[in-house]
């Protein structure tokens, strides 16, 4: 009973940690995005200062409503590797390490990196990935948006990726930082796109260490799990180092699986 209480208490605490560190992700991110802009044809993103979670205190994470039916296993029985917030000057070497193992996963895309990058958004379609639509420039705050101009976001990054892949099927929204509300769910299964959340968080871009973020995806990984991780928004060295031992370790284990077009 004590041990109990004692993991309540522990899970409340990592509750607040991840609270506070997705506030501090905001202002990262946007910074990110923001250099991403200016010059997307940089090579190698150089890491980026990290925010204090005062730096953007409107942010805030509510539980998620069980209503909202978020998509958080494959429902087709193996594992999900997605990643989020690309395409970006990592993206090739996440691709490359996938292929050169079999693997096929699921890219969660910006619009305005998808405009930025159609050569990317090509190859991850080339060499066998699903797509996944992670809103125009990564809006934390896009779900409090009305219907209309959600729906426009949702669309312009739609449009932009297929401007690179026309008609290649985009049946997934991930809203950025889960910040997941009704009408930001509601417009996605409007446009055919299921709402894609994870049952994994390694917390890769925090940049915990190559092993933490691997060790995190092993334990935290059952049979149908969708993992989410980053090719983008920042310096992604870790998560591509800790590439290698998390899909042998899994696959000892599990399929590897991308997302189906169809559900
Ligand atoms: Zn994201």
């Amino acid at each position: 009973m004590a041990q109990r209480r004692s993991h309540g208490l522990v899970t409340a605490v990592i509750s607040l940690s991840l609270t506070l560190a997705l506030s501090a992700c905001t202002g990262d991110r946007d910074d990110d995005a923001a250099a991403r802009s200016a010059s997307p044809t940089a090579a190698a993103p150089s890491p980026s200062p990290s925010a204090s979670p005062s730096a953007s205190p409107t942010v805030k994470r509510s539980p998620i409503p069980e209503k909202m039916n978020l998509q958080r296993t494959t429902g087709i029985g193996g594992v999900a590797l997605t990643f989020d917030d690309g395409p970006s000057a990592w993206t090739p070497k996440v691709l490359d390490a996938l292929k050169a193992r079999g693997v096929k996963a699921t890219f969660c895309v910006i619009g305005s990196q998808a405009a930025a990058h159609p050569d990317l958004i090509r190859r991850i379609v080339a060499e066998g990935h699903t797509l996944c639509n992670h809103s125009w420039n990564h809006e934390f705050k896009l779900g409090t948006w009305s219907t209309a101009k959600v729906r426009a976001n949702l669309q312009r990054t739609n449009d932009a990726i297929h401007a690179a892949v026309p008609g290649v099927p985009i049946k997934y929204f991930r809203h950025p930082g889960g910040n997941w509300t009704i009408t930001a769910t509601r417009v996605a299964r409007s446009m055919g796109m299921s709402p894609l959340h994870w049952a994994v968080d390694p917390q890769d871009w925090r940049r915990p260490g190559a092993g933490t973020i691997a060790n995190r995806v092993i334990r935290g990984t059952r049979s149908s799990s969708v993992v989410l991780m980053h090719d983008g928004g920042g310096d992604r060295g870790q998560t591509l180092a800790a590439l290698p031992r998390i899909i042998t370790t899994l696959r000892a284990k599990y399929r590897l699986v991308r997302l189906p077009d169809a559900l």
